[in-house]
């Protein structure tokens, strides 16, 4: 970090650590003031504790955090609302609730099952290996409470999870760890993760600390042992192998729909014509960005195109294929806030995917320690039976819930102020937003 966003980071934590002291917030992890260096331009330290905030109030902070923008000068960090003061300054009311619908459909193709999610938004995967088991159980009791879904990642299926069965999306990834047709049966949603918009191109690794007997077992390996999923998967190279694929978990599973999650290289718009044409109901697009501490710095930077330029390219050329209204595109990588998912709404997508704001709803400080040693140290990113205890489902869920109560008002103040009923009519209408470039 250099010297400039040094002293930034050093007035906003001193800043901070007063409001914390104050009684703002206080979680265990943070009871003596926020630990010097917490978050980065993307995540500031108003960003996290603004979501700390949420997850514990249900509602946006009114105590001055910034809670609509990161430091990063560019992204979404650049793209406002035209009316942003006046959305800000909407109340909304009990009719109003009633009357502004924030639900999407997961599949928009005149045949298939039906399946509609009460937000616009849903839980990304995050394998059985990289996270807790205790989390990613608040993550499925929190996408039934809240009438959405939540993703396993491609670390297999654990027995807790199958009572929020018609909540989770199953992950099917080149590993291919834990993949069991009995647990492919009971999706809703089959997810094939091609690639990851933190790392494309790398695949995925779990290191061999994280691999206990309970993780060895579900993946079928062996423990302690580091795992790699390779990239790309060797099965697939056409549209018509892609099919072949999606052939196959149909006919495993009739009922679910298939999701295709790819990263999003320069011809991002190609691919996702293609996942159509495989049969896919869900395009989703994981732009730079995304990924916990596990995914290289330099790869989550420097590889996959930012969501909020994938975004319009890939929504544009889906009118202009003539399919836009048969699919549903979903976005994620780096979607931080309930503004930045309601700009990539404008931009073009139908939702988005969220994983580390649900991280930092439960404490996540951005330390970026995921991957070392027994991994997270307030239990979060960590397979160690131990420290997996410092989150406790019920607690992590409730938090969890908490963040999104808050994000469903301000999504509602926005559709409010912007004169829509529905967040369906948000979809592309890109000029609700400008650009204002960042300048500290
Ligand atoms: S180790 Fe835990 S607190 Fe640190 S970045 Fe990873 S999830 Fe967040």
């Amino acid at each position: 970090m250099n010297g400039v966003n040094d002293k930034i980071l050093a007035k906003k934590v001193a800043k901070h650590s007063n409001n914390i002291r104050n009684g703002l917030d206080v979680l265990p992890s943070l009871k003596y003031g926020v630990p010097s260096g917490m978050g980065n331009v993307r995540w500031t330290s108003d960003l996290i504790l603004s979501t700390y905030y949420q997850a514990k109030n249900g509602n946006p902070p009114n105590n001055g955090l910034n809670y609509l923008t990161g430091a990063s000068k560019g992204g979404f960090d650049c793209i406002h609302f035209k009316r942003e003061k006046e959305i800000l300054e909407t109340e909304i009311s009990r009719t109003d609730e009633k009357n502004i619908d924030l639900s999407i459909s997961l599949n928009k193709k005149k045949v298939g099952r039906k399946l509609d999610i009460k937000i616009p938004a849903y839980g990304g995967g995050m394998s059985f290996g990289s996270v807790s088991l205790n989390f990613m159980i608040s993550r499925a009791m929190a996408a039934k409470e809240l009438g959405t879904l939540t993703c396993t990642g491609e670390g297999g299926y654990p027995e807790p999870l199958m009572k929020f069965k018609d909540h989770i999306i199953v992950q099917l990834a080149t590993g291919m760890f834990g993949v069991r047709e009995e647990t492919l049966q009971i999706a809703p949603v089959i997810e094939f993760k091609y690639a990851q918009g933190a790392k494309p191109g790398l695949g995925g690794h779990l290191l061999a600390d994280k691999v206990t007997a309970a993780v060895a077992k579900m993946r079928e390996s062996t423990e302690f042992t580091s795992l790699y999923s390779p990239f790309p998967f060797h099965s697939v190279y056409s549209v018509e192998d892609h099919k072949k694929h999606v052939d196959w978990v149909k006919t495993i599973n009739p009922y679910a729909l298939v999701s295709v999650k790819v990263s999003t290289p320069r011809d991002v718009d190609m691919v996702a014509i293609g996942s159509y044409y495989a049969g896919a109901e869900i395009i989703h697009i994981d732009g730079a960005y995304g990924g916990t501490g596990a995914a290289p710095e330099i790869a989550k930077k420097n590889i996959a195109m930012p969501i909020e330029y994938a975004i319009p390219i890939v929504h544009k050329y889906l009118i202009k294929e003539g399919v836009r209204d048969d699919v549903t595109l979903i976005a994620s990588g780096g979607i931080r806030t309930a503004f930045d998912a309601a700009k990539a709404i404008a931009l073009g997508a139908d939702g988005v995917v969220i994983g580390t704001s649900e991280a930092v709803a439960v404490g996540c400080t951005h330390c970026g320690n995921c991957e070392r040693g027994r991994g997270c140290q307030i239990g979060i990113t960590t397979t160690d039976p131990e420290l997996s205890l410092f989150i406790d489902p019920i607690w992590g869920s409730k938090r969890i819930i908490n963040m999104y109560k808050s994000w469903i008002i301000q999504w509602r103040k926005i559709l409010a102020a912007l004169g829509l009923s529905s967040i369906r009519e948000l979809v592309g209408k890109n000029e609700v937003l400008y650009y204002k470039k960042q300048v500290f």
